[in-house]
C-alpha cells in the first residue's frame, strides 16, 4: 500500500510553474500509487462547483479522472470548502470529512486540513464557523458566479492585510489542540497541511509517542508525503 498526501497547492491559472509541477506529479508519481489524498486548499479559491466550467479547472478535473488506478480522496481546505458533489463526480474523488481517520496498513492515521488546530487565531475560527454554516453557504451559492467571485477576491485582499498584521505563532497550530486531536481519535500519527510549515514533529501525548507530519505548500517548491507500507517520508521538489 503506497499512499501520497498533498495539500495547499493553491492552484490558479496565475501560477503556471506550480500547475506544471502538479500535472507532472500526477503523471509521474500519483499514477503509480494506490491512493492520493488531497488534504485541502487544492485551489486558490472555489466559488462552487460551477467553477468546473472554468477551462483551467476543467483541465485539473481531467487530470484527476486520468488517475484511473489510483484512488482519489479530497478534503476541504479553508479556500475550497465549497468543493461538492459535482466535483467528486467529475474527478472520481471521494470527499473526506475533516477530521478523518484512515488505515494505511499500519493502524489508523488521522488526517486534517489543519486550520482547526490553529485555535489561537480567534478571528479566523469565528469566520470559519460562519463560513461552514449551511445557511451561509446556501445564501452564498444562491448568488451569481460573478458576485461570488467578487466576494471571494475581496475577502482574499482583506485576509492578506489581516495575516500580515498577525504574529506568526498565532497562525501556527496550538499545542493543546494537537494533543487533544491525538487523544480524541486514539491515533499516534497525524497528517495535515494549512500552516505552510512542512515538518516531521515527534511528541509524547499521555505517555504515547506520536508523530505529526505537516505537508508543504506549493507556493514555493512544493512537495508531498509518501507513506509506503507504513513508512512515511516527506519529499520536496
Ligand atoms: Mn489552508
Amino acid at each position: 500500500m503506497r499512499a501520497l498526501f498533498i495539500s495547499d497547492l493553491h492552484l490558479s491559472e496565475d501560477r503556471p510553474a506550480a500547475n506544471e509541477r502538479f500535472f507532472e506529479f500526477l503523471e509521474k508519481e500519483a499514477r503509480g500509487a494506490d491512493a492520493l489524498y488531497v488534504l485541502g486548499d487544492l485551489f486558490e479559491y472555489w466559488i462552487g462547483d460551477d467553477d468546473l466550467d472554468d477551462p483551467f479547472n476543467a483541465i485539473v478535473a481531467a487530470f484527476f479522472r486520468g488517475l484511473a488506478g489510483t484512488k482519489l480522496y479530497v478534503m476541504h481546505g479553508n479556500r475550497d470548502f465549497l468543493v461538492g458533489e459535482r466535483f467528486c463526480r467529475e474527478t472520481g474523488a471521494t470527499l473526506l470529512t475533516d477530521p478523518a481517520t484512515v488505515d494505511l496498513g499500519a493502524g489508523n492515521v488521522l488526517l486534517m486540513h489543519g486550520d482547526t488546530l490553529c485555535t489561537d487565531d480567534l478571528d479566523y475560527q469565528a469566520w470559519r464557523r460562519q463560513a461552514r454554516s449551511p445557511q451561509f453557504q446556501q445564501q452564498f451559492l444562491a448568488k451569481s458566479a460573478a458576485e461570488r467571485k467578487q466576494a471571494v477576491l475581496g475577502l482574499r485582499e482583506k485576509s492578506k492585510e489581516v495575516i500580515s498584521a498577525k504574529a506568526a505563532e498565532i497562525m501556527d497550530v496550538n499545542a493543546g489542540a494537537v494533543a487533544e486531536a491525538f487523544r480524541q481519535h486514539q491515533v499516534t500519527t497525524l497528517i495535515h497541511g494549512h500552516t505552510h510549515r512542512p515538518a516531521h514533529h515527534k511528541l509524547t501525548v499521555d505517555g504515547r509517542r506520536c508523530e505529526r507530519w505537516v505537508l508543504p505548500d506549493w507556493y514555493g517548491r512544493g512537495g508531498y508525503l509518501t507513506v509506503d507500507k507504513g513508512v512515511a517520508r516527506l519529499v520536496r521538489f
